[in-house]
Formats: structure tokens, C-alpha cells, sequence
């Protein structure tokens, strides 16, 4: 593998990039972190910000002293933050939520009073958080996988078709956290509308490493939802988001029911406010707030599309190496034009995912993922798993429980840390049993 020294000036705007971690012999080596898609160190801004903005940290919407109205401005100024930069339409509300699973249960919960009679279509390979919320609610389908693993556009329109106008929904990932593949967003959503449907997009691992666009209500590629987590953005502080049209969480009861939620109240009666407020009951999360916009706008000041070529070329860099390294299997393929995010996974033969993690951390100290990466029905399709090896899982323990292991690179990644990955994984492929 040719050494490559890119330099890398992202490196020093993140946090704890050059910490120490222990090995198995007790030296202590700088971490390798390439467990992004998991959650994400804080930028040095963020901590700034948080730390220069917390002797003013107030209540939102919750008084008239100049500390609450400056933190009320701020909290609402961030949603306008939030909007642009994923280009939500005018129309559209911004909910601050703690995370892309609430927000998916919250859209679940505004869009089921419909009942079962609506059908939801998620697809094969979605996390759980854009999954199981629509289960319980909906009749749900799921759109196949084409042979090497990518969301199959000609499945969709099938089901769309057959389904006959009852899908209310196509729910789906921006960017898979199993493979990396960046799904054909704008033809699901062309899709999806042609027969009556809206679309929702986590975009838990597509936001941070792409330019995102809703593109406008008139637009057939207009995103309807967009779900994302400021923890996988260089915010780690607890807030998420949910974006859509103010009128789905207009007409029913919110999950969560409590002050700020409400204009007036009395025994017999509730007010309740407009969205978003209505769906923010309690106090918000004003330092995760900030915390993301902050992120927000160091990401934009760098330049998003030069971050992605960035991970881009880091990705395909571990690739290249991964592929000449004997016995290693790689779940997602490199063509060089397919469009993508900054992770890959991979199994290697004789060993299990779960030893191949703890040799990488107790040997040189690199922090990967290894598992089924809460998207289990998409793990054991690419696995091939039978159906009787999927239904004996709880036999399984930890060394033995099917899964692969995962690599996500985030801005401060270098190509050296790869080569130190390279270099370990093909002693351990040499010296396999
Ligand atoms: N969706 C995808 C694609 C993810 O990768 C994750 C987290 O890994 C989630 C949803 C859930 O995100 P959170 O744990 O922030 O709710």
C-alpha cells in the first residue's frame, strides 16, 4: 500500500483527536477513531460556543428577562440555521428532538391516526430507528435489495404500484450505516409522489457527509421529512431534528404533553400551540441546539462537498487496501462511481467480527464497530443468513452471534491511520489459524 501523506487541516478543529489510549501491553498510542458512523467527537467550536454562550443560558420561551429573550432568539433563530442549510422548504417546521429515533417515532405517532389501513413501505436496509417506530402503527412492506445489496429502485415502483395508492409513505435511509451506499434519493422521491406517497429520509448518516437539498414543496423531489443527529455531526450534546410540513403534527394530540406545548389550559380545555412548539413539550435542549448549529456552521464554512472528497478518498483508499488483503470479505463494492459515504464493513474468514475488533483496539488502539449495527434484517441479507440461522440468534453469544465489522471515517481521519489499520489487519490475516 503506497503511503500517502495528504495532510489533513480538518484534523485540528476536532477534539480529542490525539488522545492517548491503552494497548494490551500498557504502552498508551494515540486513538484511532473509526467509529464515526456511531457518534462523532465534538468540534472545537462546539465547545466554545457552549462555553461562551453558557453564563447566558436562560429558559426558551419561558420569561422576559434579557437572558431568556436572548436564549429565545437564539433557539429560534437556530431552526432558521437548521432549514437552510438542508434547503427545507418555506413551509416547513423544524422540531428539535434528541435524536433521529425519536424524531422517526414522533412522525410515526403525528402520521398513525390513519391506522393499519395505510401502508408504510421502509426497506431492506434501514436501521431499526426507521423501522420498528412504523411496525405497530402501519401495514408495512419493504423494498428488496438489488444482488449487491443496493436499495432496488424497480422493487419500489412494484410495490408502489401494487399497493394501489394506500401508501401514505416511503420511508428510507439517505446513506446506509451498514454499507455506505448513498441511496438515489430525488428518483425515490419523483417516485413515491407520482403515486401519492410522501418521503422520509433519515438522513442519520447522510447529513453529515453530503450536501443535502429537500428542494422545494412544487418539486417532484421534494423531500417531505428529513430526520438527522447532531451527535454524528460534531455535536454530541444530545439534540436531534425533524423537519416537515407544519400541517401533519398540526391536527393531533403531540406524544409528549406538558408546558410550552400549550397556549392556554384550563380543566376542561387545552390550547394547544402551533408546531413546532406543540411538539416540544418541556424544556428544550438549548446546548444541544447550539451545539448543532454551531456544527452547522463550521461545516458550511469548510465546505461540505470538500469534506465529502475528502472521506471520499479515504474510503476508497481502505478499500483498496482491504480488497488485497487474503481472506477478507467486503459487504458493499468500490466501482469508483457509486455514490457513497465514508464506511465500509467486512468479515474475515476464521476469525470472528467480534476478535477482529478487540485485536484492532488492545493492539493499536483503533476504535471500530462490530455487530449487526442496529440494522439487523440488512445485516443477515447480506450475511445470507437462512431463516433458521436468524431464528437461533438467541443461542448465539457474543463470540459467536453473526455481524460484521465496520469502519467510518469522519473529517479529521488521516490516510496514516489507515496504514496503521492496513499494516495490523494483514499481520492478523498472515498469522490467522
Ligand atoms: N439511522 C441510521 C442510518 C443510523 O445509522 C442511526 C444510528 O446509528 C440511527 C438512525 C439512529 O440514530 P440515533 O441513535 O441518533 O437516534
Amino acid at each position: 500500500m503506497i503511503y500517502r501523506n495528504s495532510g489533513n487541516y480538518f484534523r485540528p478543529l476536532v477534539a480529542g483527536a490525539e488522545t492517548k489510549v491503552p494497548l494490551a501491553n500498557g504502552k498508551f498510542v494515540t486513538a484511532i477513531n473509526f467509529d464515526n458512523a456511531a457518534t462523532t467527537p465534538p468540534l472545537h467550536a462546539v465547545l466554545q460556543e457552549i462555553s461562551h454562550f453558557a453564563p447566558w443560558y436562560a429558559s426558551v420561551h419561558r420569561g422576559r428577562g434579557y437572558k431568556s429573550i436572548l436564549t429565545s432568539e437564539l433557539y429560534e433563530r437556530a431552526r432558521e440555521v437548521v432549514k437552510g442549510y438542508v434547503k427545507a422548504d418555506k413551509s416547513d417546521v423544524v422540531i428539535f428532538t434528541k435524536n433521529t429515533t425519536e424524531s422517526i417515532n414522533m412522525l410515526a405517532y403525528a402520521l398513525s391516526p390513519g391506522g393499519k389501513e395505510q401502508v408504510v413501505l421502509s426497506t431492506d436496509m434501514e436501521h431499526l430507528a426507521n423501522d420498528l417506530p412504523w411496525r405497530d402503527k402501519f401495514t408495512v412492506d419493504y423494498v428488496s435489495l438489488t444482488r449487491s445489496g443496493r436499495l432496488s429502485v424497480k422493487d419500489l415502483e412494484a410495490k408502489l404500484k401494487a399497493y394501489g395508492g394506500k401508501v401514505i409513505l416511503v420511508t428510507v435511509t439517505g446513506a446506509s450505516n451498514v454499507t455506505g451506499y448513498i441511496n438515489p434519493i430525488a428518483k425515490v422521491a419523483r417516485l413515491a409522489h407520482k403515486y401519492g406517497a410522501k418521503i422520509l429520509v433519515d438522513g442519520a448518516q447522510w447529513v453529515p457527509h453530503t450536501s443535502v437539498d429537500m428542494k422545494p414543496c412544487s418539486s417532484p423531489e421534494h423531500i417531505d421529512y428529513l430526520t438527522f443527529s447532531a451527535h454524528k455531526m460534531y455535536a454530541p450534546f444530545g439534540a436531534g431534528v425533524l423537519i416537515g410540513p407544519q400541517a401533519t403534527f398540526a391536527s393531533n394530540i403531540p406524544v409528549y404533553q406538558g408546558g410550552g406545548a400549550v397556549g392556554l389550559v384550563s380543566h376542561e380545555y387545552i390550547e394547544w400551540d402551533d408546531p413546532p412548539a406543540k411538539c416540544e413539550a418541556g424544556t428544550p435542549n438549548m446546548i444541544g441546539v447550539l451545539a448543532l448549529i454551531t456544527a452547522i456552521e463550521t461545516l458550511s464554512k469548510l465546505n461540505i462537498n470538500d469534506i465529502h472528497t475528502y472521506e471520499r478518498g479515504l474510503i476508497d483508499y481502505a478499500i483498496d487496501g482491504l480488497r488485497s488483503i487474503p481472506g477478507i470479505n467486503l459487504y458493499s463494492s468500490r466501482d469508483g462511481s457509486e455514490a457513497r459515504v465514508s464506511l465500509i464493513s467486512f468479515t474475515m474468514e476464521g476469525l470472528h467480527h467480534s476478535q477482529i475488533a478487540e485485536i484492532l483496539s488492545q493492539e493499536a488502539g483503533i476504535a471500530v464497530r462490530n455487530g449487526l449495527f442496529c440494522a439487523h434484517p440488512y445485516v443477515e441479507k447480506l450475511l445470507k443468513l437462512t431463516k433458521k440461522e436468524i431464528k437461533y440468534y438467541q443461542t448465539y453469544d457474543d463470540k459467536t452471534i453473526p455481524g460484521l465489522v465496520r469502519m467510518s471515517f469522519g473529517i479529521y481521519n488521516t490516510y496514516q491511520e489507515i496504514d496503521i489499520f492496513y499494516k495490523l489487519l494483514c499481520h492478523v490475516a498472515r498469522n490467522r489459524n
